[in-house]
């Protein structure tokens, strides 16, 4: 079992590079891990409903390591 609190440790942002100042989260689209403002602009990006379904369908079918739908895409994943 991998513990989610060391893999989503950041000192930098994925996305936009910035110091997180160790708060972190995981993108909803993609594996990235990312700073707080990034995810509210995420939640604002078009597909991040889908996103969210997708990704919690997954975790129903046992599927811990689903990477996402990716940003800026509507198409869903087989
Ligand atoms: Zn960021």
């Amino acid at each position: 079992m991998i513990d989610p609190q060391k893999t989503m440790q950041r000192d930098k942002c994925d996305r936009c590079h910035q110091p997180t100042n160790g708060v972190t989260t995981m993108s909803m689209f993609n594996q990235e891990v990312i700073c707080i403002p990034c995810k509210d602009k995420e939640k604002h990006e078009p597909g991040y409903k889908e996103a969210v379904e997708a990704d919690h369908a997954a975790i129903r079918k046992g599927d811990y390591n689903f990477p996402g739908i990716g940003r800026g895409k509507k198409q869903m994943p087989h």
